[in-house]
């Protein structure tokens, strides 16, 4: 009997795309179908596991997939075009992460009794069942790590969902770590909407978490929410990062409002996305980070030595940035590039200059919506009312930042903006801590990654109750009062 041929999906590389990377097999709806049922079928004997027995299983499968971790961290700089170092990282972060939820696993997920005096109260953690991962491109591993390990400590089976942009080196990555699972509770699926769709769709799956942008995000709420589906969804962001007018612009300064917002050419969720500064400062802001910006990047292959920026991650992603751009110029913003007069950007590649734009107002594109590339837009602002206003404006709140001399003012003051994730005189991966539950607010998504909070997603609570018995038998109904 003749079989279908499975089609394979290739990644070619951004910064040389006649480059092929590598092919991974992709899934239809069929295979997805089964790989869930195959997880499923798992669960139960990984449940009855168990939690020290599930943690020491998962941390050395972890740590075993980890000795891939040179081959892998490259890989994933050739798929996606992120700098080596910044993939290595990725990899080291993901596996501390892992480590990190299993100690809290210890702490939060036993049984815990309730009450004093008679009877016998506790509230116990289940697994919730079958968790569809769906994962965005830009730091697979570890958006990946954040649902794997506390979903198989907590007791649950696995798919993961890769984006058909970065699926080389996550799809490796999984492959090794249930390679050293006992139970086939973790599993990858490859392909694009139609195979998200028909893993959300999947029978057996219990819970959703999904990582992308608000759209698609959307799309994957309404249909886990006609099944009653929980989700985690984690969302796109439009963040803000205020500078208040006590701010010195040092170049370490200036360094580090640089990169809060254009690590990965500006293509990371909680990336600054807008800088908010005083009126009479934008002038003095604009020309310090021009030059510290000049200073800093360089174009160019991310596994090279010396580049500070690679690609973007697409033809599409690098179309739409530069749409934005051309937008902002014909609103009458000022787009100034961001690289050394004579410093070329590649021929090749899914390169753009990095670009910062002054002149915009609020309902420009570029300004009100998640642009996710290297553009950023400057908006100054006349005083702290029209501040606050224009850091609140929109619907989406994954993080924002404030800048000052004075620690306490910004404290008070960003505590006041609408965001999942706070800091002063940090933006972007520089105000992360294993220990803050990450993720939005409104259309930047509900529920938690990282810290006590990310671990608690993958369970569910169940009440158990044996009342005091009466002599002769039976629990007493306490009266009401009615
Ligand atoms: P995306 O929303 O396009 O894709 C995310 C994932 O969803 C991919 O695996 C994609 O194949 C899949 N998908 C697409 N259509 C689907 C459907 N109908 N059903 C199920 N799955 C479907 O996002 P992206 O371009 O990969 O990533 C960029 C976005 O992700 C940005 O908006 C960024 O801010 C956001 N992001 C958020 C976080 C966070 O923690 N909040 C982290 C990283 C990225």
């Amino acid at each position: 009997m003749a079989t279908l041929a499975t089609p394979m999906i290739t990644r070619e590389n951004p910064a040389r795309p006649s480059e092929t990377v590598g092919q991974v097999r992709g899934d239809d709806p069929a295979s997805v179908r089964s790989a869930v049922k195959r997880a499923a079928a798992a669960q139960t004997a990984w449940a009855a596991r168990s939690l020290e027995e599930r943690t020491r299983i998962v941390l050395a499968a972890i740590d075993r997939a980890a000795d891939q971790a040179p081959e892998l961290g490259r890989l994933l700089s050739r798929e996606m075009g992120k700098l080596l170092p910044d993939c290595l990282g990725e990899l080291r972060f993901a596996r501390a992460l892992a480590h990190d939820l299993a100690a809290r696993a210890a702490r939060l997920l036993p049984d815990q009794p309730r009450g004093e005096g008679p009877g016998r109260r506790v509230v116990r953690r289940r697994p919730c069942g079958v968790i569809a991962a769906i994962v965005p491109w830009n730091a697979p591993i570890i958006l990946a790590m954040t649902k794997i390990a506390p979903a198989l400590i907590s007791g649950n089976a696995v798919v993961v969902k890769p984006s058909p942009l970065s699926p080389l080196a996550l799809s490796a990555l999984i492959t090794a770590i249930a390679a050293n699972l006992p139970d086939p509770v973790l599993h990858v699926v490859n392909g694009g909407a139609e195979v998200g769709e028909a893993l959300v769709g999947a029978a057996e799956i219990t819970k959703v978490a999904f990582t992308g942008g608000t759209a698609v995000g959307g799309a994957v709420l309404r249909q886990a929410s006609a099944r009653f589906l929980p989700c985690v969804m984690e969302l796109g962001g439009n963040d803000p990062l205020v500078v208040l007018d006590d701010f010195d612009p040092t170049p370490e300064a200036m360094e580090a409002i640089v990169w809060g917002t254009f690590l990965n050419a500006g293509q990371v969720c909680m990336a600054a996305k807008r800088l908010l500064v005083p009126q009479a400062m934008v002038p003095r802001f604009t020309d310090a980070y021009v030059d510290v910006a000049r200073r800093l990047f360089r174009l160019g292959d991310p596994t090279a030595e010396g580049v500070t920026m690679g690609p973007l991650i697409s033809a599409a992603a690098r179309g739409q940035i530069a749409a934005l751009a051309e937008d902002s110029a014909r609103r009458g913003g000022t787009v100034i590039d961001l690289l050394e007069p004579g410093d070329r950007t590649p021929d090749d590649g899914y390169f753009l200059p990095p670009r910062l734009v002054t002149g915009l107002g609020g309902d420009a594109p570029l300004v009100a919506e998640e642009q996710f590339g290297p553009i950023v837009p400057i908006t100054g602002y006349r005083d702290e009312a029209e501040m606050l206003q224009l850091a609140n404006a929109g619907d989406l709140g994954l993080s924002a930042s404030v800048w000052t001399a004075d620690g306490d003012r910004g404290w008070a003051l960003v505590g006041r903006i609408r965001a999942g994730l706070c800091l002063v005189n940090a933006h972007n991966r520089s105000g992360f801590a294993f220990d803050l539950p990450f993720g939005g607010i409104g259309s930047s998504g509900f529920g938690r990654e990282y810290g006590d909070e990310g671990l608690l997603e993958y369970s569910q609570l169940q009440s158990m109750h044996a009342p005091a018995q009466r002599a002769g038998g039976g629990a007493a109904y306490p009266t009401t009062g009615t």
